[in-house]
């Protein structure tokens, strides 16, 4: 059965993250844009508030919940404050390899600790020199008995400068491409870890980047997340789980901003009439409906898909490559329908368009999410329609000459069906030989 409607407990959980953000992050959102900050204090009260690491098992003493509330909380929160919501989330991206790892004793050391105590756990495949090709990281982490010695650098870390711990992957051999890749646990305080300056950016300023070096770090064999060779896997099912929120993040920035180029059109007159009067501007803001309306509800189908036990990689690309792009198209429109205004620091739209364009980007930008929804439509799409080679043909009679027919043949290089005993010596529309018929 399908339906779209959110369970009492669903309903609770999007009241309570639409309360914190509209109460707790709203109000400094653009202040920590203008500092370039990203506000410790608001990040604990979220994790107080229970709207943090919601995804950690129960059997961890976590909150245990599917992707569907997830989406829920992070669509409202960057609804507030693209940025904030970023950081807010980051923690739920950093644990997601140990959530996915076989490495119980694992989970058994971090969960429980992360469920008591204010902990955030940043995520890093990115480097400097590579973002979209996981397979050719460069960090090294070489063998030294049980434990790996990690060297080299993760660049655009998302909450680095802050997170106490860190899903990181490397690599045992560089040579091997995604045969190579590993992933670690690794901790903040460790010798040789050392934290890059916080990277300035044009948009989600809230949210800490930061590149983190690793220098001759000793990490144990207890904090293997995946060893060489399981490290690619991990990392992509990781994204396959975390794009749904990215999308979901975009649902809440699109919403905002058509939120607020309603309100100015319905105030704002021009040639003694409200904007919104205007069929022009009517247009845009049903478009911003539209694109707000259609991206919710393929986050929550591929939302809905990893929570039924579905690989949910293919909807959880188009979820986030149609929702992102849907959303940068509303927050510049809602900027056209403020006009001056919205080019100005004083209305909040052009600081969600600059925090719109980061989804793009992060996670995988569209172009690498056009990869993948290809590689599946070219691949393992299964297609109800025969091949074209084989549409049937009606054979009772010969459409043309009125004939009953004796067998039809299709020319595989134009189309034409001839029908008859044989086909013929050669096609009359394109003149390639017999042999380019095909009996259908
Ligand atoms: C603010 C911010 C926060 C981030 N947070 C994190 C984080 O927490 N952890 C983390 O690991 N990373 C993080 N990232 C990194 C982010 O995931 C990468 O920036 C992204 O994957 C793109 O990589 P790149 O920037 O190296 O671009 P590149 O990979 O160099 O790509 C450059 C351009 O080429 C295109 N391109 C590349 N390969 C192909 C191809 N095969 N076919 C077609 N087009 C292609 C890309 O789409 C892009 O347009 C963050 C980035 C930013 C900006």
């Amino acid at each position: 059965m399908l339906g779209f409607q959110l369970t009492p407990a669903q309903l609770e959980i999007q009241k309570n993250a639409r309360e914190f953000a509209l109460k707790e992050i709203l109000p400094v959102a653009w202040h920590y844009d203008a500092v370039d900050d990203t506000p410790l204090p608001v990040l604990r009260k979220a994790w107080e508030a229970g709207i943090m690491n919601t995804d950690i098992p129960a059997a961890y003493g976590g909150k245990g919940f599917g992707l569907l509330e997830n989406v829920l909380i992070t669509e409202e929160l960057a609804a507030a404050c693209p940025g904030l919501a970023t950081s807010i989330f980051d923690s739920s991206l950093g644990m997601e390899p140990l959530r996915l790892s076989a490495n119980d004793d694992l989970k058994q050391k971090y969960f429980p600790q992360i469920v008591k105590e204010f902990k955030l756990f940043c995520f890093a495949t990115s480097e400097p020199t590579l973002g979209s090709d996981v397979a050719g990281i460069r960090c090294r982490a070489e063998r030294d008995g049980d434990d790996y010695i990690l060297n080299g650098t993760k660049y655009w870390v998302t909450n680095g400068g802050l997170a106490d711990f860190m899903s990181i992957f490397a690599t045992a051999d560089p040579e091997k491409k995604h045969e190579g890749i590993c992933g670690f646990v690794v901790e903040r305080g460790w010798e040789g870890v050392t934290i890059g300056r916080r990277i300035p950016k044009l948009g989600q300023r809230g949210s800490n980047t930061v590149g983190v070096r690793f220098k001759n770090v000793r990490v144990p064999k207890e904090n293997v997340l995946a060893p060489p060779g399981e490290g690619f896997v991990l990392a992509m099912k990781t994204f396959a789980r975390t794009r749904p929120a990215i999308g979901a993040f975009a649902v809440g920035a699109a919403r905002s901003a058509m939120e607020f180029a309603i309100d100015y059109a319905k105030r704002r007159k021009a040639f003694g009439a409200p904007l919104a009067s205007f069929q022009a501007i009517q247009h845009k803001i049903a478009d911003m409906l539209q694109r707000v309306e259609t991206s919710r509800l393929l986050v929550w189908k591929a939302a809905w898909e990893a929570d039924q036990g579905m690989d949910p990689t293919i909807a959880a690309s188009i979820a986030k490559l149609y929702a992102t792009e849907a959303a940068l198209e509303v927050a510049n429109e809602a900027l056209q329908v403020f006009a001056g205004y919205g080019y100005t620091k004083m209305f909040p739209v052009e600081k969600l368009l600059r925090d719109t364009r980061l989804f793009r980007i992060y996670e995988g930008t569209s172009e690498i999410q056009r990869l993948i929804i290809a590689g599946f439509a070219l691949g393992g799409f299964q297609p109800v329609m025969p091949p074209l080679e084989e549409l049937p043909v009606h054979l009772e009679r010969d459409v043309v000459n009125g004939q009953a027919a004796a067998a039809a043949w299709r020319c595989r290089i134009c189309g034409h069906v001839h029908y008859g005993e044989a086909p013929p010596e050669e096609c009359p529309y394109c003149f390639f030989p017999q042999s380019a018929f095909k009996k259908v």
